[in-house]
């Protein structure tokens, strides 16, 4: 029954869907993926195959798992009480519990909360906000523009395209919205100019101090970055790159975005990466694993004296603080809490990485072995000594291969990204590891790029 009706739904989306990210030419070759049913880090396509989901259903955001029926219930229960209470003025319990629950766990200051119905309104939102703080508190009347960084991605509307530097989605809508510049990115295994990390890092900040003075300090409103960027693979700068950045945020003025969409909610192995960096924005993004893929939800985070400082805030989202979103991640905390993910994620995130650079880390085709928590990225090179990235489709491949072995892994430029649902155990991530190891082992055979 289930393969008869899949076959309805491969030609019904075939017809009628419109695939994102993937070319036409591709999706004419191999066709759709539909999952049909899913339970914990595993899932089942419509071919009836089942495989390990090692990226949280593509996005990273499915972090609890398929199958939850305890966020379903709390769900329904909110859904056949107070299902949504619109916007402006009006409000629900749960939006006000879910505000305060997140003043509790995001970091330092932050403690005034506006939602979103995802990532991309998430940047938006913050936008309007450090610009509409700086304008109606007179710190800064007349700052519109935005610095953000070389490889970044914050979102597909057109405020966030605009400080997104993600060449596949970037030169579509041109012209962007004006005002929005970009500076190097922090990269340590491999940078564009073959310097030592230490040196690339302190250049990332003279080329930011440079940007603001060319750009006019007065006209600057936010730099908005990512804690560690996902191109090509979870990239974690040094540990002095973010205060650097927060001590040029602070000398000139300028509103400090973090943009925890996928970090937040213990993916990095605290409930938000902010916390390793030893500072505090002024603003703080999230969305993606707040709702474990079963609601879409973000949320943007912010101190009060920048909340006070909006004397009339002109932004709405029809759908922000939706009830049952809300109620769906009020439930996600307290499984999270419950069953202690975020440490899960921290303590097998570490082993699991170790385990990793044990199975396949010696290869001549692995590079680099990084991340933290249920976030790793595993970074190839075409020679070891130079560090030089694949310039065909040998990662890509791996990836496939690794798929069609059972486990669902994410190429992304140079690297293949690992992000688990924080349920996963210590053997899926074993034999995640196990998997990816044979497919690695296997394209590099079949390409000559030796061995294990
Ligand atoms: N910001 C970051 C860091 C992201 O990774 C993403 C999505 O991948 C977004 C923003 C946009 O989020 P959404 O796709 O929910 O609009």
């Amino acid at each position: 029954q289930m393969l008869r009706n899949s076959a309805h739904d491969a030609e019904a989306s075939a017809r009628h869907l419109i695939f994102p990210l993937v070319p036409r030419e591709d999706m004419d070759a191999h066709g759709p993926s539909i999952l049909m049913s899913g339970s914990g880090v595993r899932v089942t396509d419509q071919h009836g195959t089942t495989l390990l989901d090692m990226m949280s259903a593509t996005t990273r955001a499915g972090s609890l798992g398929y199958g939850n029926r305890e966020i379903a219930q709390a769900m329904y229960d909110q859904a056949v009480t107070m299902h949504y209470s619109g916007a402006g003025r009006n409000t629900n319990a749960a939006a006000a519990e879910l505000a305060r629950k997140l003043a509790e766990i995001t970091p330092g200051r932050l403690n005034r909360v506006t939602f979103t119905s995802g990532g991309s309104e998430a940047t938006e939102t913050a936008l309007k906000i450090a610009k509409q703080y700086l304008q109606q508190s007179g710190r800064k009347p007349r700052a519109f523009k935005v610095i953000s960084r070389w490889s970044a991605y914050h979102g597909a509307t057109m405020g966030a395209l605009s400080c997104t530097d993600w060449l596949a989605v970037r030169d579509v809508p041109d012209p962007r919205v004006p005002g929005h510049s970009f500076v190097a990115n922090p990269m340590r295994y491999r940078n564009p100019y073959g310097l030592d990390e230490e040196t690339y890092s302190d250049i990332c900040i003279a080329h930011l101090e440079r940007q603001i003075l060319l750009e006019d300090p007065e006209l600057v409103a936010a730099f908005i970055g990512e804690p560690f960027q996902q191109a090509n693979g979870v990239q974690i700068p040094m540990p002095s790159y973010w205060k650097k950045v927060r001590a040029l945020c602070d000398k000139y003025g300028i509103v400090l975005i973090m943009d925890e969409v996928i970090t937040g909610f213990g993916r990095a192995g605290t409930w938000f990466a902010t916390e390793q960096l030893g500072i505090e924005p002024d603003i703080l993004n999230m969305a993606k694993s707040m709702g474990a893929g079963y609601a879409p939800i973000g949320a943007v985070v912010t101190r009060d004296e920048i909340a006070e400082g909006i004397s009339h805030f002109r932004h709405v989202h029809t759908y922000s603080g939706h009830a049952i979103c809300c109620a769906a991640s009020l439930k996600v905390i307290e499984i999270m809490e419950r069953e202690k993910l975020v440490e899960n994620s921290d303590v097998l995130g570490r082993e699991w990485q170790q385990g990793m650079k044990d199975a396949f880390g010696d290869h001549p085709i692995v590079g680099d072995i990084r991340g933290r928590g249920f976030w790793q990225a595993v970074d190839f090179t075409a020679d070891k000594a130079s560090r030089a990235a694949f310039t065909d489709d040998t990662v890509v491949a791996i990836a496939r291969r690794a798929r069609e072995l059972g486990v669902i892994v994410g190429p992304i430029g140079t690297a293949i990204e690992i992000a688990p649902a924080l349920i996963a155990t210590r053997d899926d991530l074993a034999l995640c590891t196990r998997l990816l190891r044979q497919a690695i082992s296997e394209v590099a055979l079949e390409r000559g790029l030796g061995r294990v």
